[in-house]
């Protein structure tokens, strides 16, 4: 098995991943918050956990992931009650558009999706147990982690809290502390605000504390590894770890892996901007889904990415090669025995695919590896060279990076956009195509010029090669 290496940002070092149990790999992801659609800063981050897994899985692991959805938090709450329906109602509506949004990027199902509003015994119970521990307290029916109980504190962020004054208030809270450095485990309600039953009267879980208790319950109190975005660092993880090992002694994660953020027209998003996409009003502009899964696992987790209308036009046009070269590929004809050239280029790619995916999830060093087998292959198209069972071979190959990658079948994608029920049947297609050659043939260019433009506007489109013309729907 290949020795796989991520960057840990426990310890900001490359290092050898070695998964506590051997061939099996168990990965929580922070999934959203469902007040709203998920903006396109937020899919990056999900894209980046779907190549992460897809990697995993072809490098031959076995993945459990777990993504909870946060379906209770102060924003959720204020939102429902703004639009005057009960918490659930309110949130089933985002949770709905959340799995369409994965649905239209082919995002992988991760293995559970925890709800937090179905978790709260197991909440209440790991808060029982801080509190035994020494680790919480309570105060005004809330319940808060007294960060000067853990000496690791600050570990995963770097952070350094020790000059902060202790007992200074922090303006916007609401709730008495001890020390301003804590934060909440447990929040008391207040009135007209949803809550669950506690030992320390009605409330609702805080948002860090949902992370632990649902990692542990579906991935065991230790585990492999543990992603989100890096504004999800400080204080979301640190807190996570800080409940978790005061809770159990154990370490609670094994490699802590997150993704850059993503700018947009070279400006961080913000409402303020109104550069929040969303998935939808993407595709209203005409954007295709698969551009953009392209455009986001084609740069390095760790590097921001900067969306803009030009870079997912530019990731469309790398698609169009792939797709162009699959089908001059499935039109030539073979002859003879297969290329060597062929061979060679398919081989490589096997041996520099699987070894950049290795290497921290190297996604161009991956991509440029399936870019050289399209060049290769071209060039031997081009020489009239592709041998018997040549095609096969390639397109094998690509369904095989495709596992990771999951953007070079043009057909997986069309499938899902409507767009064959109200294009030209096959049979339309192939009577304009002879009106066309007889076009040509009567030497009537600006006929066939007119066809072919009806054609292309219609979706098809056509290749003139010696065996006579190849079309297809783009
Ligand atoms: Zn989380």
């Amino acid at each position: 098995m290949q020795e796989i290496r991520f960057y840990n940002t426990l310890g900001r070092t490359l290092e050898t991943f070695v998964p506590r149990q051997a061939g099996t790999v168990q990965i929580y992801t922070c999934g959203p918050t469902v007040y709203g659609h998920a903006h396109i800063g937020n899919l990056r981050t999900f894209i980046f956990e779907d190549f992460l897994r897809r990697s995993l899985s072809y490098l031959g692991l076995e993945v459990t992931q777990v993504m909870n959805l946060t379906d209770v938090d102060d924003k959720t709450i204020r939102q429902s009650n703004e639009a005057g329906l009960a918490l659930n109602d309110y949130t089933a509506t985002y949770i709905e558009s959340f799995f369409e949004d994965l649905d239209s990027l082919h995002v992988e199902r991760a293995e559970h999706y925890p709800r937090a509003t179905e978790h709260v015994p197991e909440m209440i119970a790991m808060i029982e147990t801080l509190i035994d521990r020494g680790f919480g307290y309570v105060s005004d029916g809330s319940v808060f982690f007294r960060i000067a109980a853990d000496e690791d504190y600050g570990r995963l962020s770097g952070i350094d809290l020790s000059n902060q004054q202790r007992g200074e208030r922090v303006a916007s809270d609401e709730y008495e502390k001890e020390d301003a450095r804590d934060f909440v485990l447990w929040k008391a309600s207040k009135e007209g605000e949803p809550s669950w039953d506690s030992p320390w009267g009605p409330g609702r879980p805080g948002w860090h504390m949902e992370c632990s208790a649902m990692s542990m319950k579906y991935l065991g109190e230790s585990f492999d590894i543990h992603c989100g975005g890096v504004d999800n660092i400080f204080p979301h993880h640190e807190n996570e770890i800080a409940q978790s090992e005061s809770a159990t002694g154990k370490p609670f994660v094994g490699t802590w892996i997150h993704s850059e953020h993503l700018m947009v027209d070279g400006a961080k998003m913000s409402k303020r901007l109104g550069n929040q996409y969303t998935l939808k009003e993407l595709v209203e502009r005409g954007i295709e889904p698969r551009a953009v899964r392209y455009l986001f696992v084609s740069a390095h987790y760790r590097q921001k990415l900067n969306f803009t209308f030009d870079s997912v036009a530019a990731a469309g046009k790398a698609l169009e090669r792939v797709d162009q070269m699959r089908f001059r590929l499935g039109s030539a004809r073979e002859n003879g025995p297969p290329s060597t050239v062929i061979a060679a280029a398919i081989e490589q790619l096997r041996k520099d695919f699987a070894g950049a995916l290795a290497n921290d999830l190297n996604a161009s060093e991956a991509l440029s590896a399936v870019f050289q087998m399209v060049r290769d292959v071209n060039k031997i198209i081009e020489d009239e060279a592709v041998g018997e069972g040549d095609g096969e071979r390639v397109f094998a190959a690509l369904a095989d990076v495709d596992r990771v990658f999951g953007v070079f079948d043009p057909t997986a994608w069309q499938a899902d956009d409507g767009s064959a029920e109200d294009s030209l049947s096959d049979e339309a297609v192939e009577n304009l195509l002879a009106d066309r050659q007889a076009a040509r043939q009567r030497r009537d260019f600006a006929e066939s010029d007119r066809i072919r433009d009806e054609l292309q506007s219609q979706g098809i489109l056509i290749e003139d090669t010696p065996q006579g013309p190849r079309w297809r729907r783009g």
